[in-house]
């Protein structure tokens, strides 16, 4: 028989420090697929919605593909975006569905609710009734809740940082979903966590406890001990109750030995939560560094901000890496991006092959990254920012930024974005003719997800605290909703 499956693309990463509010408008600039746009858009691509059509075909489902949303991570999700996009995705259910394979990220707050994927699995299985079976795919960067545990029957979190396995873990859920379906199994998920707000070295899986953890999982997955075993390193820059690392194992109905494993886990996380594979360099040693490199070398020296990173909510538009590279007057060196929809309608107004002052970024919050910069720089180039992306994250999806501009001042190849986005292809400089390869540095906005694409065209990765709104917050510690006592905000042994 043909079985009728809901699948639905729904994600967002709340940094629920962050002034800017994420509305419908929000999607819209990033993914907001109906129904009919979706096959168009994501068959064929190396994505999670990829996968489910090549699944679907396999196993002869129907399936009902009502939105696929995702926006960039900034602030809370407004209730009317909430409410539109859950309404959209129950309506896929309509008519009665046989299960459901939904990708979702984890760490989604709204204005009403700070557990987003939470409510909307509250939602769905209020709908279709406790037996048909519902998979999730998520982030290993949500922060992971018993409501999702207990409203989901398996939540498979991706297992690579950068993440370049969705594909591969909306296949495990499918095939999950089908035995599922089939009745061979009955699928149930529990959760493990601790006091802890952050750990699992930020879910970095090249090396440490993260990559411990998901090898002893996929370890017990072969032996048959659990259907799956997802660990999640949480996401910090978010003020909530439920926030932090998790592990959720599901299995066969065996609620027991799922509870014994992810604690288990839980305490080898807690264990190893002060390990840090990586460290920040300052700017001004990081500059001086790239300073010191140039015209040394025939690759780049690629540093990022992990303090300015739109892939985790911060603004985007943060200045003082730049200002110090500017000041350092640094030649063949690009640097993606500045986020700054009205510098880019400057440079428009400038025209290309013209030189003139622009004032560019810093307007959203100057005590997080630096003030403005007036700068004159030569337009080079401008594009509407909508390319294909082919690198290990992009998969083959046409990505949007908006108008974009290719601003040069001194040597310095700046980008200019209207869409914000962190660096993750290196499509985002080569669609403005920027060759990275063959520059002495590339500075990126990024955390870790940049390494992807940019490790292996550079040098040396090095990593910078340019105080933007990622230091911030630690800094200024604004933690008030997270349960007490957690680590590192209190001591605890
Ligand atoms: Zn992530």
């Amino acid at each position: 028989m043909s079985y009728r499956v809901l699948t639905a693309e729904i994600a967002h990463e709340t940094n629920t420090f962050s002034k800017v509010p994420t509305g419908l408008e929000a999607f819209r600039r990033r993914v907001f697929l109906t129904a009919n746009e979706i096959p168009g858009a994501r068959r064929g691509t190396r994505s999670d919605l990829g996968a489910t059509f090549e699944a679907a075909e396999k196993f002869g489902w129907t399936l009902s593909y009502p939105v696929a949303a995702s926006a960039n991570p900034s602030g809370r999700v407004t209730d009317e975006a909430f409410e539109t996009l859950a309404d959209m995705l129950l309506s896929g259910a309509d008519g009665g569905i046989d299960g459901a394979l939904l990708h979702l990220h984890g760490a989604m707050v709204t204005d009403s609710h700070e557990d987003g994927e939470g409510e909307l699995l509250r939602r769905l299985r209020a709908k279709v009734g406790p037996d048909v079976p519902v998979v999730v795919t998520l982030d290993l960067h949500g922060n992971i809740t018993e409501l999702m545990a207990t409203c989901a029957n398996a939540l498979i979190a991706v297992r690579t940082y950068p993440h370049v396995d969705y594909y591969e873990r909306a296949w495990q859920g499918a095939e999950l979903l089908q035995r599922a379906m089939k009745g061979e199994i009955r699928p149930r998920t529990v959760i493990a966590r601790r006091p802890m707000l952050r750990g699992l070295d930020g879910g970095r899986t090249q090396t440490g406890p993260m990559r411990e953890l998901i090898d002893r999982g996929e370890q017990l997955e072969r032996d048959g001990r659990a259907l799956v075993v997802s660990i999640c390193s949480g996401f910090t820059a978010a003020d909530i109750h439920d926030i932090g690392p998790s592990v959720t194992v599901t299995t066969d109905g065996d609620d027991a030995a799922g509870r014994a494993i992810a604690e288990e886990f839980m305490d080898y996380a807690w264990k190893t939560r002060d390990f840090a594979s990586v460290t920040h360099w300052s700017i001004d040693d990081a500059v001086r560094h790239a300073k010191e490199g140039e015209g040394k070398h025939d690759r780049p020296l690629i540093m990022a901000d992990v303090t300015d990173n739109p892939g985790s909510g911060h603004y985007g538009d943060a200045t003082n890496l730049l200002r110090a590279m500017i000041a350092a007057d640094l030649q063949n060196t690009a640097f993606y991006a500045i986020y700054d929809p009205q510098a880019a309608r400057e440079g428009a107004r400038i025209g290309v092959g013209n030189s003139g002052a622009i004032t560019l970024g810093g307007k959203h919050d100057p005590q997080a990254g630096g003030e403005p910069l007036t700068l004159t720089g030569h337009v080079v180039a401008l594009t509407d920012g909508h390319f294909q992306t082919f690198g290990p994250m992009g998969g083959g999806v046409w990505r949007d930024y908006g108008l974009s501009m290719l601003l040069r001042v001194g040597g310095i190849d700046i980008v200019v974005i209207s869409n914000n986005g962190q660096a993750v292809d290196t499509a985002q400089l080569t669609s403005l003719g920027v060759d990275p390869t063959r520059k002495n540095t590339v500075a990126v906005k990024s955390n870790h997800h940049f390494r992807a694409a940019f490790q292996p065209i550079g040098r040396e990765v090095i990593t910078v605290d340019g105080g933007g709104l990622g230091s911030v917050i630690w800094r200024k510690a604004g933690f008030t909703k997270v349960r007490r006592p957690i680590w590192p905000l209190d001591p605890l042994d």
